[in-house]
C-alpha cells in the first residue's frame, strides 16, 4: 500500500515536470529554429509552409480570399475578404501553437515546429 503510493507520487511529479519542459520549450522553438505554418481550411489541410522562407499564400475558396504573408519568420495576415477582419488584426505570429483564425472564411494558419520528433527546444534554450 505504502508503496503503491509513492510510486503514484513519482509519477505525478515527472508528470508535473514533463508538462513544464513542455511549456517551456514550446515558448523557445520559433520560426528561425525550424518551424513551419500549417493552413487548414474548411477543416481540411491545405498546406504546410517554412517560416525560414518569406512567402504569400493566397486562399481562394467559395468567392473567399485569404492572403497569408509569412515575412521575416513571422505569419499574418495581409488581407482577407471577411467582414469582421479579425484575422487582419491579430497581427503577427511566430511562436509554435500560436495561430490565425479567420472565422468567416474558416481559414486556420497554425505554427508548428517543423521536426516534430526531435527535442529542439532544449538546444534553441542552450543558444
Ligand atoms: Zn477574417
Amino acid at each position: 500500500m505504502f508503496k503503491e503510493i509513492r510510486k503514484a507520487d513519482i509519477l505525478l511529479f515527472l508528470f508535473f515536470i514533463i508538462s513544464a519542459l513542455v511549456l517551456f520549450a514550446r515558448d523557445f522553438v520559433t520560426a528561425s529554429e525550424g518551424g513551419s505554418v500549417e493552413i487548414r481550411v474548411d477543416g481540411e489541410y491545405y498546406g504546410t509552409y517554412p517560416l525560414s522562407a518569406d512567402d504569400t499564400i493566397l486562399i481562394e475558396r467559395d468567392g473567399h480570399t485569404n492572403w497569408i504573408r509569412i515575412e521575416s519568420g513571422e505569419v499574418f495576415m495581409a488581407e482577407s475578404s471577411c467582414k469582421n477582419q479579425i484575422c487582419v488584426n491579430e497581427g503577427h505570429i511566430h511562436t509554435v501553437g500560436q495561430s490565425i483564425i479567420c472565422l468567416p472564411n474558416r481559414v486556420v494558419a497554425e505554427i508548428k515546429s517543423q521536426d516534430a520528433g526531435t527535442t529542439d527546444g532544449v538546444d534553441a534554450v542552450a543558444r
